[in-house]
């Protein structure tokens, strides 16, 4: 339980967190009790969460993550998050969108609050921290503000957003997309999976009420500033030689699908002359992509493919490709786009296949709160700011409107959506202690 009590202090709200709040079971896990450890450098909580959630999805051959939505994972890991509430005193809301909070305080009877967080979800064969990285620092640095025994002015929030990747139905931050109103529900509702499951039955199945999927003004009312911490997903911080950096601005980004139909025939008795292969077309179209992305200092990727009949000895009839686009100025990706689709639909029609674009999600431009970042930059002793191609939750509510702002975490390889996504303990404490840090500088 959290104390917040205004009538006792008129002139400036105050609460602070409940005794124990940073929990007896992480406590004990420290190097003795919470009383002896510095509490600036106490990773306890942050390790004990981080091994809780270690084997959730995980496959024991690769040690890639598939955590996707509305799958029994993911209701595992929605689990962990409300055990993590619950044992820190939280008051923990769903909003019509899905994504799950967990309030330190009352936003809606005093006034709104500070939030952060992430998502738990993760694309095929992910790595363990996009995502989970930015959740457990959040509750670990509110257990570190509550060992410092700071008093908090202002609500804080832990969030934990639906379907960051959209590995499973195609739309990336659909979670933070149907709640700002960016994504039209039914448009969600609609969105099917490989298996043709479609998001309004998988909610169903995860016992969700899909009408009630929709945007929630409510909700984000209660945000007045989000900041969500993230492994980086480059390798700017080592190059900077800093563990934690801040993000200036998110790239222009997008997903566009790519239809190509032709012929399905036998692999034997079709001559060459004779075929109309989509699969040929498809190819051009990679390479194509690839040479655009790097003539344009840009980034494409066809990393999803899906192929009928998908035999061996088939020519096929149909594949659709999925590109992935992103570039440093809106611009270079409508040019970048433009001349990819052009070249390809000159290859259909040399090929005697035909193609279909159509785009799946776009996003402009995101960027930060500029007095926001400069601040937190100072707060964080001059902390790198650096621009990122990874979209993320951050930037859709920053595109909403909400004063947004995100801090990063070095990546020892910059590798990431792979097994091999990394970060140092050392670097994630040193995460949390900026975490903590923004917060007492946003709530008190
Ligand atoms: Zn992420």
């Amino acid at each position: 339980m959290t104390h917040f009590s205004p009538e006792q202090s008129p002139s400036s709200k105050h609460f602070s967190f409940a005794e124990g709040s940073a929990s007896s079971k992480h406590s004990s896990s420290a190097e003795g009790s919470a009383s002896s450890v510095r509490p600036m450098n106490n990773p306890a909580s942050f390790v004990s969460m981080w091994s809780d959630l270690a084997e959730v999805g995980r496959s024991p051959a690769s040690g890639g993550y598939r955590r996707f939505a509305l799958t029994p994972e993911d209701g595992q890991l929605r689990e962990w998050f409300t055990q993590e509430a619950d044992r820190r005193g939280l008051d923990l809301t769903v909003d019509r969108a899905g994504n799950m909070w967990a309030w330190l305080g009352n936003p809606d009877s005093d006034g709104p609050g500070i939030a952060t967080g992430s998502h738990l979800d993760s694309v095929p064969e992910g790595g363990a921290f996009d995502g989970p990285l930015g959740v457990v620092s959040a509750f670990a640095a509110l257990d570190l503000l509550s060992l410092q025994g700071v008093t908090l002015s202002r609500p804080i929030g832990v969030a934990c957003f639906v379907d960051e990747e959209g590995a499973r139905f195609g739309v990336a931050c659909s979670g933070s997309r149907v709640l700002t109103g960016a994504l039209d529900p039914d448009r969600a509702r609609a969105l099917t999976d490989s298996d043709g499951m479609s998001y309004a039955d998988a909610m169903a199945w995860a016992g969700r009420a899909p009408h009630l999927l929709g945007a929630d003004p409510e909700a984000l009312k209660r945000v007045d500033t989000f900041v969500e911490l993230h492994v980086e997903q480059g390798r700017g911080l080592i190059d900077l030689k800093a563990p934690v950096g801040v993000a200036s601005e998110i790239w222009p980004h997008g997903r566009w699908r790519f239809a190509f139909t032709g012929r399905a025939d036998h692999a034997g008795t079709t001559a060459m002359s004779d075929r109309a292969d989509p699969m040929l077309t498809y190819a051009m179209t990679v390479l194509a992509a690839n040479k655009q992305a790097r003539g344009h200092g840009a980034r494409a990727t066809f990393g999803r493919v899906s192929v009928v009949p998908n035999g061996t000895n088939a020519i096929p009839s149909q594949v659709t490709a999925w590109l992935d686009a992103r570039a440093e100025a809106p611009d270079t990706l409508d040019a970048l786009l433009a001349e990819v689709s052009r070249q390809a639909t000159e290859r259909a029609e040399r090929d005697g296949t035909s193609l279909e674009v159509t785009v799946e999600s776009s996003t402009g431009l995101v960027s930060f709160d500029l007095p926001l970042r400069h601040r937190l930059a100072a707060v964080l002793g001059g902390a790198p700011v650096l621009p990122t191609g990874a979209g993320h939750d951050a930037g859709v509510l920053s595109a909403a409107g909400i004063r947004t702002a995100m801090l990063f975490v070095r990546n020892p390889t910059g590798i990431s959506h792979s097994p091999d996504e990394h970060a140092e303990l050392g670097d994630c404490a040193a995460g949390v202690r900026a975490l903590a840090e923004v917060l007492r500088e946003l709530a008190t």
